[in-house]
This record gives C-alpha cells, structure tokens and sequence, in this order.
C-alpha cells in the first residue's frame, strides 16, 4: 500500500471514530476516493489532514468529517436522482456519485466547475451531469430529486429547493448566517415538510438569487 493510500485509511478510521457511524459502504467510498487529487500538488500532502483546503477562487475542498457527517446523514439509496449545490473540487461529487446513475451538480463558477469535470472524467466518472450557474436556486428541468445536498451556506432555506424535492426525498443544506450556519436535514413528506438540526457549522456563502448577495 502506497504511503497516501495508508494516509487516507487513517484520516477516514479517525472520522469513524470521531463521529461514531456504522457505515460500512460509505467508509469504503471514502477509502477508495483519492482527495489529495481535488487539491493542488503542493497541498498534497495535507489532504489526509481533517481540514478543509482553499481550491482557489476564494473556495474551499470541504473537511473530510463534515463530507462523511453530510453524506451519512444524506443517506443516499442506490438509484437515487441527486443533485448537488456547489461542485467545488468535485471530491464531494465523487463520493455521490457512487450511490447513483444520474448526479445532477452546479457550480456558479465556471474554472472549477470545468476543473472538476476534467478530474472526474480522468477518474471514470460517467454519470455525472455539470451545469455552470446560480444552484441556489435548484435545477428545475431535472427535478424532483429523491437527494439534494447543498455545499455552501444559505441565508434560508428556499422554497424553490424544498419543492425540487421528491415526496420523501430528503435534502442537506447549512442554513444562517454569512459565517457560521446550522445543517440542516429537511425531509418532504407529502406537502409538508420536516426540518432537523444536525448543528452548527462553517461554510463559505451561497452566493445567488435565494443566496447572499456577492
Ligand atoms: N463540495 C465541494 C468539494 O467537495 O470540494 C466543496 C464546495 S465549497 C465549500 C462551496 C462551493 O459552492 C464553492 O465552489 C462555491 O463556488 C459554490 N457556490 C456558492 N454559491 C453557489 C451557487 N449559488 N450555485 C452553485 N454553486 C455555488
């Protein structure tokens, strides 16, 4: 085993222990899911750290805890439609896409979103679908989506997400203010929907029109 893979096992063993899940399938993603290939070579070697790393553009690959936090809590099924708010590096993309033959993301900027495209197709990925644009507010012509997650901070939850939701789908999104937010896990039953707080947390901004403002 090479010295990275050996990294990566330690990071993800250490995020199993730091959350206390039991989940043998995404543990397995995350081992396999190379990280140190969404950051820059000279931020590889720190890519095994539980840390969140700038991706340029004033952006951030998120912390590999807060990534396993979301995604447990997700709870994506085989065969779910996804859609993704927020492509970044792609790392999160990736492990999504694991779980799906479609995976919908947006980006609103162009460079990563191309970046992240031209990685994931290097890696394999084949299922995934890119959309340069302002994913605050959804995706409308793929919707309704049994999963969305959302890798930015709003400033509310939107309507406009929420009822991109399939009955029963479930959706992620950090949810307050600029800085700091609260995850939020919104369930739609019906016409009704279902809001938990899974706690604080630190996102860089959700920039659009059911965002912040630039
Ligand atoms: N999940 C990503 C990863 O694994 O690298 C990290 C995402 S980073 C914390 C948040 C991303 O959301 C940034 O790339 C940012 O440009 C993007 N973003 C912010 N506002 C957005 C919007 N309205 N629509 C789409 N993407 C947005």
């Amino acid at each position: 085993m090479d010295a990275l893979t050996t990294a990566r096992r330690h990071l993800v063993d250490s995020v199993w222990k730091r959350l206390g899940i039991q989940n043998d399938e995404l543990k397995a993603i995350m081992n396999a899911v190379p990280r140190h290939a969404f950051v820059d070579s000279a931020l590889s070697s720190k890519a095994y750290q539980d840390i969140s790393l700038p991706i340029g553009q004033e952006q951030t690959i998120s912390q590999p805890t807060m990534v396993a936090m979301m995604t447990n809590a997700l709870a994506p099924r085989k065969g779910d439609k996804i859609l993704e708010i927020g492509t970044g590096s792609g790392y999160q993309t990736a492990i999504l896409a694991h779980y799906t033959p479609r995976l919908y993301t947006v980006e609103r900027i162009a460079s990563l979103s191309k970046k992240a495209q031209g990685l994931l197709e290097q890696l394999g990925f084949r299922n995934i679908i890119y959309k340069t644009g302002d994913g605050s507010l959804g995706w409308e012509s793929w919707a309704p989506y049994d999963r969305i997650i959302v890798t930015a901070g709003a400033p509310v939850v939107s309507e406009k997400l929420k009822l991109q939701l399939a009955d029963g789908g479930r959706m992620l999104i950090p949810s307050g203010g600029r800085d700091y937010q609260n995850l939020l896990c919104v369930d739609r039953i019906g016409s009704t929907f279902r809001e938990t707080d899974l706690g604080e947390c630190r996102f860089v901004p959700l920039l659009g029109k059911e965002g912040w403002e630039k």
